[in-house]
């Protein structure tokens, strides 16, 4: 694509890296096909192509963004599949980012958006206030008819119960039948996913452990900082990018890290993208590269580097038929998708690909709490994708995915993590007791 920069913008890193992505798209369109939001709306602005349209213009002619833009724009889920589809390699991921932040800084939302926005930037991006929200919805849920239509779907949206956590808060989780460990890994146990389900991380601390890898949860560290990067408040997102470089770079100076784990593949993808978001500072240029290179998805971790103790017992020698949902982060973010799936075969069950899977369920972070319509027809086709393969229970690795799923089907929904720590020593997923 031919793009008009002037010499005075390139000088501008975001927009030197925006127009070598510009510059790939040969504008074929072959993205629409695999869009969610175009598949649903058919709209040419609500696919990739237009979107990376929108964002050349304003870019290039330094046009502040407008009601329109913002539309189009805010309807992206930021899923990727547009990026596993094409064929010239466009990371529209980075452009899409610098489009948010575009907008962040030269549209003025409607009040009402914007305090929307900010309670979600406030609530969900540290794990105390997403415990305080949470505790308080739990009370005003019967009196959710009083409030604005957004605010009640997003009281709807909140569970009602949350798991109480087993193991005991502390930095360092050591492995028991060894004296020394045989890896040292750092895990991230996000912010939302240890209020809405503590299991995730336990089940990761235990398998991990039981396997002989010892497990540090550096204090400080809550959210990746993601939430606030999708939502174009690049400045919040950089300050929290920047504390959970400078805690991880020094753990491992001192103590040595053969990997930071994560488990929420939201998580892990920005994780990975720390590198490109500060190339060109020299103070965090070397360190973010170091905790870029270091991330690992559980799944991905397990695969790679660790022989699983595989334990038949008579609480697992059932079988089962499992779905497994990838999640988008995990699939077109992080181009993770065998190793899942390979992992959970090796527990003798079957597994299966839901059809359409490459789309997303309507999750991806805030959106379902934004875009509620939009998710909403992205929920119900997969549920309705889900139940061709008639399974017992559903497998995934994203805590958006989980909360958005399981509000449209009673199958019940783990992270593969929980499956793979039951079938290797660990204790049967509470959701599980029934079946
Ligand atoms: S598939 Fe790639 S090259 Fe083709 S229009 Fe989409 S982004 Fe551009
Ligand atoms: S990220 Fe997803 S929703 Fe956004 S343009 Fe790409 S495919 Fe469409």
């Amino acid at each position: 694509m031919e793009t008009h920069f002037s010499q005075e913008q390139l000088k501008n890193k975001d927009n030197k890296s925006s127009e070598k992505i510009l510059r790939k798209c040969v504008h074929c369109g072959f993205c629409n096909a695999t869009c969610p939001t175009y598949q649903l709306l058919g709209d040419e602005l609500d696919g990739p192509r237009g979107r990376i349209y929108l964002i050349k213009d304003m870019l290039e002619n330094n046009k502040p963004a407008n009601e329109i833009i913002v539309k189009h724009i805010d309807r992206c889920l930021s899923c990727y599949s547009c990026m596993t589809t094409c064929p010239s390699g466009v990371n529209y991921m980075h452009l899409i980012d610098h489009g948010r932040s575009h907008i962040e800084k030269t549209y003025k939302r409607p009040f009402r958006d914007r305090i929307i926005r900010d309670i979600l930037s406030i609530t969900l991006s540290k794990s105390i206030n997403f415990r305080i929200v949470a505790i308080i919805t739990k009370f005003i849920k019967p009196f959710r008819f009083f409030f604005p239509k957004k605010l009640r779907e997003m009281i709807l949206l909140m569970p009602g119960k949350f798991p109480k956590k087993t193991l005991p808060k502390m930095k360092v989780y050591r492995p028991q039948k060894r004296k020394k460990p045989v890896a040292r890994v750092a895990l991230l146990t996000g912010c939302v996913q240890k209020v809405l389900s503590p299991q995730i991380n336990e089940a990761t601390i235990k398998l991990l452990n039981r396997h002989d890898i010892e497990v540090v949860v550096p204090k400080g560290i809550d959210c990746c900082g993601s939430l606030n990067h999708h939502l174009g408040k690049s400045d919040l997102a950089k300050k929290v990018f920047k504390k959970n470089i400078s805690i991880w770079y020094e753990e491992y100076l001192k103590n040595g890290l053969d990997a930071i784990i994560s488990n929420t593949s939201g998580c892990g993808t920005t994780l990975k993208d720390y590198g490109f978001i500060f190339r060109s500072d020299e103070n965090f240029k070397k360190k973010s590269k170091k905790i870029s290179e270091l991330t690992k998805d559980i799944s991905e971790y397990l695969d790679e580097n660790v022989k699983l103790d595989f334990i038949q017992n008579k609480e697992n020698n059932k079988k089962y038929q499992i779905a497994y949902h990838s999640a988008c982060s995990m699939q077109h973010g992080q181009k993770i998708h065998e190793a899942p799936i390979n992992l959970l075969k090796k527990t003798g069950n079957k597994v299966f690909n839901i059809p359409d899977g490459h789309l997303c369920c309507g999750s991806a972070g805030t959106y379902n709490l934004l875009q509620g319509d939009i998710a909403k027809k992205l929920l119900r086709n997969k549920i309705f994708n889900i139940k061709k393969i008639n399974p017992q229970f559903i497998a995934t690795g994203n805590i958006g995915c989980i909360t958005q799923i399981s509000n449209g089907t009673k199958i019940p929904i783990l992270h593969t993590v929980e499956i793979i720590d039951w079938y290797t020593g660990g204790v049967k997923p509470n959701v599980l007791e029934k079946l």
